[in-house]
């Protein structure tokens, strides 16, 4: 893809993401690797919903910014999960409401934070992750998803949002996507007792589908 045509993808796929209310204000940020081995980024305080591409935060492959706006100051979260995973072609960060809520309640496994309410979430995400509160900036936080050393693709920080990492934008995308729909579906089910997937099924899913489900 080229440079210009990936510009107008992370803005046109960003301008969803507001559109459908996943992220709100001038919070969520994006990057993307580039060709040539750089990044590029959303900048600081720009808003999903009118992002411009050629103002978009560009780094070089020394990780030199080379053009565009600052980027995001949640940076040290998207660096993280490219100096960690080398599969790591795209990084999502949202604030979304629902995967918000489930980082809050008591009852949720910090190990794998989604219930196995469908098969996708396990196929497009594997275990979620759910870290601890960071003050906003506070550099600790890209410390946490280094310290995973890459063996997760979706981590959400407590009281906070979702970080996903795919191999593309698109892929990145969509795995949060289901992260936040499935979350919901947690929301709308608490309390409810809903039929989830038993160990066996999940197990056929990670198998069939390769998944990384480190025990
Ligand atoms: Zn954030």
């Amino acid at each position: 893809m080229t440079e210009t045509r990936l510009r107008e993808q992370i803005c046109a796929m960003a301008k969803s993401i507001f559109d459908r209310g996943l992220t709100g204000g001038a919070s969520g940020n994006i990057s993307v690797r580039t060709g040539d081995g750089g990044l590029l980024v959303t900048p600081t305080g720009s808003s999903f919903g009118a992002l411009d591409p050629a103002r978009l935060s560009r780094f070089d492959a020394a990780g030199r910014l080379v053009s565009g706006d600052q980027p995001t100051k949640e940076m040290p979260l998207h660096s993280a999960f490219y100096e960690t995973r080398s599969v790591t072609g795209a990084v999502v960060h949202l604030h979304s409401c629902h995967s918000v809520a489930l980082s809050m309640l008591p009852e949720t496994d910090p190990d794998n934070m989604l219930p196995p309410l469908t098969p996708y979430s396990v196929m497009r995400l594997g275990k979620v992750l759910l870290l601890p509160y960071f003050r906003p900036g506070d550099p600790a936080m890209g410390d946490a998803v280094r310290g995973l050393a890459g063996k997760r693709s979706a981590v959400v920080l407590a009281n906070h949002g979702p970080v996903v990492a795919g191999k593309d934008l698109e892929a990145a995308v969509y795995a949060m996507e289901e992260l936040e729909e499935t979350a919901k579906l947690a929301m709308l089910l608490r309390g409810a007792n809903p039929r989830m997937l038993d160990a066996a099924q999940v197990q056929d899913l990670v198998r069939t589908f390769d998944i990384e489900w480190d025990d």
